[in-house]
């Protein structure tokens, strides 16, 4: 308990918001770190989001997750953004401390800590391939060039999203061959092929070709769920390794945590406790 004798708030804040993993999540890591901490839903309306979080505020709220449709209302509504919000140009995790509203983004560490720690994959002198340019592929993209892959093309529906992110991310490509293309251009094998699109959603495969993926790549889907995505059993079919976003939910839920408390939580029972729900 604080000082006033009540739990510290936090809320996971969408609309919808009743499929949300996040409570359980941020309750086991809780539970884990005994932190005295009580985590719930809000359900914003969608016109009413900034109203929403000062409401929570004033009643004490210390901190909240955010996700569709607000993740960029609350980069407009931060008064201080990380170096990872402002690169990914949306905000998922938010902390209020006085008058401060913290806007930060852990979207794109979660991904890569799923893939490096959990994994066990070195994303160093890699050659990736990130299709789509939506919110999720601009939030890995910092923590991706930071993790000094040797090439990184950006691949998506609408090509100019994906040339905006190259011009935008060159600054940061440090050694990396930063490129964009589009999917029919895609002929020659990589690394990693990372589909943050949200074809899955539709029960649909990025157009790309067979030959992006060897015996020897990792495909990777931000997107989970209780089968294989269609994006899985495509590359699966042409040999690669696969891998979902689950771990990606729960590390990027752990380093919000971390944000909000200072303490960083184990990760791989609430992972295991997921994936059994999801089996
Ligand atoms: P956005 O709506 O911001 O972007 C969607 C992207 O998908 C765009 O690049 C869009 O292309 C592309 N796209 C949509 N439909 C198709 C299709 N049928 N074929 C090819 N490309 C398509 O979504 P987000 O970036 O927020 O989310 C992307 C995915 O990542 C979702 O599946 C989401 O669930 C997942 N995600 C997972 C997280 C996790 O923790 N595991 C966290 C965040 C996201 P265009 O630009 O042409 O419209």
């Amino acid at each position: 308990m604080n000082d006033t004798g009540s739990f510290a708030q936090y809320v996971v804040i969408g609309n919808p918001i009743a499929h949300s993993k996040s409570p359980e999540i941020q309750t086991r890591f809780a539970a884990d770190t005994a932190q005295d901490l009580r985590y719930g839903r809000l359900l914003a309306p969608l016109n009413g989001f900034a109203a929403a979080v000062q409401q929570f505020i004033a009643q004490g709220g210390k901190g909240a997750n955010v996700t569709v449709p607000f993740k960029l209302q609350a980069y407009a509504l931060a008064s201080s953004l990380t170096a990872r919000a402002k690169a990914a140009g949306a905000v998922n995790t938010l902390k209020f401390d006085g008058a401060d509203i913290l806007g930060d983004n852990t979207d794109g560490i979660g991904l890569v800590t799923d893939i490096a720690r959990n994994a066990g994959y070195d994303l160093a002198g890699k050659k990736i391939l990130l299709l789509g340019a939506g919110g999720a592929a601009r939030g890995a993209m910092l923590p991706l060039l930071q993790s000094a892959p040797l090439q990184l093309v950006i691949a998506n529906r609408t090509p100019a999203k994906a040339d905006e992110l190259i011009q935008k991310f060159q600054p940061c490509a440090q050694g990396c061959a930063l490129t964009a293309c589009a999917f029919a251009d895609l002929q020659q094998p990589f690394d990693l092929v990372i589909n943050a699109t949200s074809a899955s959603l539709q029960a649909d495969v990025p157009p790309i070709a067979p030959q992006v993926f060897g015996a020897a790549t990792l495909a990777y889907d931000m997107m989970y769920g209780r089968q294989p995505t269609p994006f899985m059993q495509f590359a699966a079919a042409q040999g690669a390794q696969v891998r979902d976003g689950l771990g990606m939910l729960v590390e990027q839920a752990a380093e919000s945590f971390f944000v909000w408390r200072g303490v960083r939580p184990r990760t791989d029972a609430v992972f295991a406790a997921l994936r059994a729900q999801l089996s």
